[in-house]
């Protein structure tokens, strides 16, 4: 098995991706209305935010709230290897793909990773392990592996899984 992803998101490791990839609605967390996939009009050309130090005053407190587990620099750096969208338009579906699983990826892994520190039985230990296979498997995550895995049903075996802990929790 691979090293254990780090969890916390680097934001400038990150090409940017929530504030691409994710729609939001106005409200009390958002100013504006934005669909996915069309980039925040915030964005300056380097991809920093031009409001990012005054979230709150410009009502966009949903962005400070928002976390990627760490998602948004490894699809940036590992699987794209730093290239961004914004230099390269072709690049946003196949990186609002890519963002989309490993959310899910990272997500999930750390519930399994909690699921480890329980009194398990051996069965669901079994199982555990199995699942740990498909969310953190040798070698590095490609566009193809995440989209693989997106196709998978390793995401609905987590979700029967988790239910079963609850004896032990
Ligand atoms: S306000 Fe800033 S942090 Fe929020 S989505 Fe727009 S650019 Fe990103």
């Amino acid at each position: 098995m691979t090293a254990i992803p780090d969890f916390d998101a680097d934001c400038p490791a990150c090409a940017a991706l929530c504030c691409m990839a994710l729609a939001f609605d106005a409200g009390d967390a958002f100013a504006i209305d934005k669909p996915a996939g069309l980039p925040c009009p915030n964005l300056d050309a380097t991809l920093a935010c031009t409001v990012y130090d005054h979230l709150d005053e410009a009502g966009f407190k949903g962005c400070a709230r928002y976390d990627c587990r760490g998602a948004g620099q490894r699809v940036t750096q590992d699987v794209f290897k730093g290239r961004n969208w914004r230099d390269e338009p072709a690049l946003a579906e196949p990186m609002i793909a890519a963002f989309a699983s490993m959310r899910q990826i990272h997500e999930g892994l750390e519930l399994l990773l909690a699921a480890g520190r329980l009194d398990l039985p051996d069965s669901l230990e079994a199982e555990r392990d199995a699942l740990l296979e498909a969310y953190l498997p040798n070698g590095d995550w490609t566009e193809s592996a995440l989209d693989a895995f997106s196709r998978s049903d390793a995401p609905a075996r987590l979700a029967a899984f988790l239910p079963r802990l609850r004896d032990w929790v």
